[in-house]
């Protein structure tokens, strides 16, 4: 992830600190400042978010260890202001992996809340559960009071939390794989309107957790629904056939012309069955604006582009679309061009995939049940 900086290697994974971390530490030195504390309790509170955070990192490395049981590897961990994230390589392969993967994070903070009581208990101080404070209040105390707060969030039934991934291992225990996503997407985008509604007439804070679990739900469904729509399918089942060329002499005016007169956005510039370049809207556009229409094509067009093969799988092919940030790519066969993939096409796919699945979901049930994960996206996060 960008604007992340390396702060140690645990267990042989490397932990990152994303640069907004330190936004965090700044607003409560701020906060502190401006309520007239004293350096000490200042240094006190950052100290108190720091091992917060420690508690966090062993959190993930308790899903990051347990998967590592099952066979999987983790890319590395990353610490946010809104808590931490564990990219795991793939998912585990079975629903009951799945589950105790996900449950191992909060089984960590459940264990360190209670070493924490047990220290507590045995140094004789008596946790003050009714009139307990943030202000002052023993430093222990308070850190046993988050780590069950970690537990409390983390096990609510909803996509990204963990408790969202146990629920949706159960319902694949019993139904098929992006079935069982997209009913754990929809309780969690439930319980997001919940949160949203309540936030909106008592803690605002609810509503920022409203909208990050609405967005986790939504990406974990999608996920999982390319997962299971894109194995064994070649690029050439999905490309378009039918499409408009540009020739690297054409003026401008020509592109335009077929941009208002059909669907497509990117044009592939071509000598012969040749692919020259691409000329996207973005640069006709720009081009446009500083030569007007009898601009030629090849002023406009970029020479540095993608291409895939009409043999290559619908995965890989994701792939590239999605580590170049384009919209579509030239399809080519022996160096000839043949067709066109474009983003929205594939989306569209999917959408009647998933359709025609949801009619033969029984039959699917054992084909899925041992689903490869997919690589094409930044790994799968806990
Ligand atoms: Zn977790």
């Amino acid at each position: 992830m960008r604007w992340s900086w390396k702060i140690g290697r645990l267990a042989g994974i490397n932990v990152y600190m994303h640069a907004t971390f330190l936004l965090l530490i700044l607003f409560i030195v701020f906060v502190n400042y401006a309520n007239g504390r004293s350096l000490a309790t200042t240094f006190v509170g950052v100290v108190f978010v720091l091992v917060i955070f420690a508690c966090i990192v062993l959190h993930e490395l308790g899903h990051a260890l347990t998967a590592r049981k099952f066979g999987v590897q983790t890319r590395d961990i990353i610490l946010l202001p809104i808590g931490g994230v564990a990219r795991l390589e793939r998912m585990p392969e079975k629903p009951r992996e799945e589950l105790w993967v996900a449950i191992a994070g909060p089984l960590v903070n459940v264990v360190i809340a209670a070493v924490l009581l047990a220290i507590l208990v045995a140094t004789g101080f008596h946790p003050h559960w009714r009139d307990f404070r943030w202000a002052g209040g023993n430093f222990l105390e308070k850190l046993m009071v988050v780590n069950l707060w970690l537990v409390g969030f983390n096990i609510l039934p909803a996509f990204p939390m963990d408790g969202g991934r146990v629920l949706r291992a159960l319902l694949a225990t019993r139904m098929e794989y992006t079935r069982a996503t997209q009913m754990a997407a929809h309780i969690g985008q439930g319980m997001a309107l919940i949160f949203g509604f309540v936030g909106l007439f008592s803690d605002p804070f609810l509503l920022f957790i409203a909208l990050f679990v609405w967005m986790g739900a939504e990406a974990e469904a999608s996920m999982a629904l390319m997962r299971t729509s894109l194995e064994g399918i070649p690029v050439q089942q999905v490309m378009l056939t039918d499409f408009k060329t540009l020739q690297p002499d054409e003026p401008l005016s020509t592109a335009i012309d077929h941009a208002l007169g059909g669907w497509q956005q990117d044009f592939p510039v071509v000598f012969g069955d040749h692919v020259l370049g691409v000329l996207t809207r973005e640069d006709l556009m720009r081009v446009l604006a500083q030569g007007g229409a009898e601009a030629r094509v090849r002023d406009a067009m970029r020479r540095e582009f993608q291409t895939v093969d009409s043999h290559d799988m619908l995965e890989h092919a994701l792939a590239v679309l999605h580590s170049c940030h384009c919209r579509s790519l030239p399809v080519q066969h022996d160096g000839r061009l043949v067709g066109m993939l474009n983003a929205d096409n594939v989306g569209h796919f999917m959408m009647v995939q998933s359709a025609l699945r949801r009619k033969k979901a029984l039959a699917a049930q054992k084909a899925s049940s041992n689903g490869e994960a997919s690589r094409h996206n930044g790994g799968f996060f806990y």
